[in-house]
Formats: C-alpha cells, sequence, structure tokens
C-alpha cells in the first residue's frame, strides 16, 4: 500500500505542490526577519558590545586608574599602567584590552566605581587583523566620545537595578 502511495505521489508531484502551498502561505504572513543592516532589532541596555572609557561633561576622563577592572578580569584582557599627574590626580598612563582575550561578562564595568569602563551598544567592530582587536586608551577614549550619548542613556535606565 505503501509502495502504491509512494508511487502515486511521485507520478503528481504533490510533495512539490505541498511545498509551493506552504510556500504561498508564508509569502503573505508577517515577516519575522529583518533587512539588517538597514533594519535593526530591538538592543537592551545591558547588552554587551564594544568597551568604551567615558568622560565627563568637561572632558576630564572618568578613570582614576584604581585597577579594579584589570583586577577583576577573569580573562586577564586589561592592563593597566599609571602615575600621578602634577597636581596630585591619579590617571592611567596605559589601558589597553585585548579583545580577543574579553569574553564579554561585564565585570570590568560592573567594578568600576565612576562609570569610566564600560561595554556598549556597538557590536559592528569585525577587523580584517588581530592587531586592531588590541584596543589601546585613545581608541577606547575615542570610543566614549563616540557613544557617549547612548551609553549615558543606558546607564540611566539601569540605574535602578545597579
Ligand atoms: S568584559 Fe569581562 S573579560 Fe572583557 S575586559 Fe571586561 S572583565 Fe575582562
Ligand atoms: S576603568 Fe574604572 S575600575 Fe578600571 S581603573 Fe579606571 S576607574 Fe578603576
Amino acid at each position: 500500500m505503501s509502495f502504491i502511495r509512494r508511487n502515486i505521489k511521485m507520478v503528481l508531484w504533490t510533495e512539490l505542490v505541498d511545498g509551493l502551498a506552504l510556500t504561498l502561505r508564508y509569502m503573505f504572513r508577517k515577516k519575522v526577519t529583518i533587512n539588517y543592516p538597514f533594519e535593526r532589532g530591538p538592543l537592551s541596555p545591558r547588552f554587551r558590545g564594544e568597551h568604551a572609557l567615558r568622560r565627563y561633561a568637561n572632558g576630564e576622563e572618568r578613570c582614576i586608574a584604581c585597577k579594579l577592572c584589570e583586577a577583576i578580569c577573569p580573562a586577564q584582557a586589561i592592563t593597566i599602567e599609571a602615575e600621578p599627574r602634577d597636581d596630585g590626580s591619579r590617571r592611567t598612563t596605559r589601558y589597553d584590552i585585548d579583545m580577543l582575550k574579553c569574553i564579554y561578562c561585564g565585570l570590568c564595568e560592573e567594578a568600576c566605581p565612576v562609570d569610566a569602563i564600560v561595554e556598549g551598544p556597538n557590536f559592528e567592530y569585525s577587523t580584517e587583523t588581530r592587531e586592531e582587536l588590541m584596543y589601546d586608551k585613545d581608541k577606547l577614549l575615542a570610543n566614549g566620545d563616540r557613544w557617549e550619548t547612548e551609553l549615558a542613556e543606558r546607564l540611566r535606565m539601569d540605574a535602578d537595578y545597579r
């Protein structure tokens, strides 16, 4: 019986017709995919993307070189060197993140007492070489300058839960 049914299906191409009917049904339904990168889905304020070092509104860098982020980083991706300035304040002279080591756990951001190091909403930073993913202080500060509006908004939205 199943042999006859199989042969009838083959001769009448019923499986092909079923497939086309399924395609037709889905053609008129609401689409669940988006046309990235022209359309984008929602992103949580807690999304952990590319790192950035933030500044205060007067342009002064927030980081006070306490090295808590370096100490807590489970991947040992952060390297900090620091020296006191002439005015006695303590600032980093080197702040590197090896983005290839980073596991995007967010602990550096959690540990920072002044919201200096943060993980922002940017996830589009693929590179062609490994060297480009060795971020230094200038790169991180530039990220902070570029994303400050979004970063401040994300921190504000998450403030009640921190
Ligand atoms: S997100 Fe985690 S792994 Fe990456 S630099 Fe921060 S603490 Fe280290
Ligand atoms: S980024 Fe934050 S936790 Fe890391 S050294 Fe600077 S102030 Fe300390």
